[in-house]
């Protein structure tokens, strides 16, 4: 039995070692990406449903790691949160996005995600202004999307930092909504101009009257609020159809398109091609 307790505890190190040893190896490889701008955006439509038009596009995050390959955002976001390179990579994603949307063939939106790391220093506003004026994009254009979390991290400093992002003329969306605590008191906190509905809430709603309940209530609230409200995570025609009858303003899923990239994201709004 000691034996066995010893090569027990020897596999839970080894395997203890290899993820610790694959974590530095991302942020290592994140470094190495920041200074060879290898970090890519690719961009995904939000269609409005009163026009059936591409109204927006959201900014997601691409890595390939030289030796592990495509690594997910969900994988690495956290790490370059820990490390601190989420801050210039940040900064990368402003500029880029911002600079891409620019170039679009129509004035649509793009929204930037920010994580609460970002909020942490003083100089996101800075950080913000220079990516419009360096691009050249209305700020109208911009919407930064958050989650609730950054409410709850350090809710003074950070609502004012979300009014002076706000007084620079850019649009402020509630991500995620419904998947924490007291997101219904943050809708109190702070004037949002959009609420995105995770998508956690679509996989059911056209087959259980409970799920669809919950979403028509959620769709309810921000519009009556007069914001705008946008169903993520819409996958087949069966949840486009409730969400549409529910009175949702946009969309994003799979049913319209995946992210792709900035110059297929070009091409789509240029020729309108968009289900
Ligand atoms: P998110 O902000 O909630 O982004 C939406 C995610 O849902 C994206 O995953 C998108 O590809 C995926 N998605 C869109 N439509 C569908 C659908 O119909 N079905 C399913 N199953 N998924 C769909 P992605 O690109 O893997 O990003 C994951 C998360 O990583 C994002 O979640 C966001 O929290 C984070 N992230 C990505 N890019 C950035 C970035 O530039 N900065 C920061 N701070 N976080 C980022
Ligand atoms: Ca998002
Ligand atoms: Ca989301
Ligand atoms: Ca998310």
């Amino acid at each position: 039995a000691k034996s066995e307790g010893r090569s027990t505890y020897h596999f839970f190190e080894a395997g203890m070692d290899a993820a610790l040893q694959r974590r530095r190896a991302i942020e290592t490889g994140l470094r190495a990406a920041l200074e060879t701008d290898a970090l890519e955006l690719v961009f995904q439509p939000l269609v409005g449903l009163d026009c059936n038009k591409i109204v927006a596009a959201e900014a997601l995050l691409r890595w390939t790691h030289p030796e592990f390959g495509p690594i997910s955002p969900v994988e690495f976001i956290p790490i370059a949160e820990e490390s601190g390179l989420i801050r210039p990579i940040g900064v990368r994603v402003l500029e880029k996005a911002a600079k891409a949307a620019a170039n679009w063939p129509a004035e649509i939106a793009v929204a930037v995600n920010l994580s609460s790391v970002q909020f942490a220093r003083g100089d996101l506003v800075a950080q913000v202004a220079e990516a419009l004026k360096c691009s050249g994009l209305e700020s109208w254009r911009l919407e930064l999307e958050i989650t609730e979390s950054l409410l709850l991290e350090d809710s003074a400093a950070n609502l004012d930092t979300l009014h002076k992002l706000r007084d620079l003329g850019i649009r402020i969306a509630m991500d995620d909504f419904g998947t924490g605590y007291s997101a219904l008191s943050y809708l109190r906190a702070f004037p949002f101009d959009k609420i995105k509905i995770d998508r956690a809430f679509m996989s059911d709603i056209a087959t259980k009257s409970d799920s669809r309940a919950i979403v028509k209530a959620m769709i309810g609230l921000g519009t009556s609020l007069g914001m705008t409200t946008v169903a993520e995570g819409v996958e087949t025609i069966e949840q486009l159809e409730v969400i549409r009858a529910e009175g949702c303003a946009q969309v994003q899923g799979y049913y319209f398109s995946p992210p792709v990239s900035a110059e297929a994201f070009a091409q789509m709004v240029a020729s309108e091609t968009i289900k």
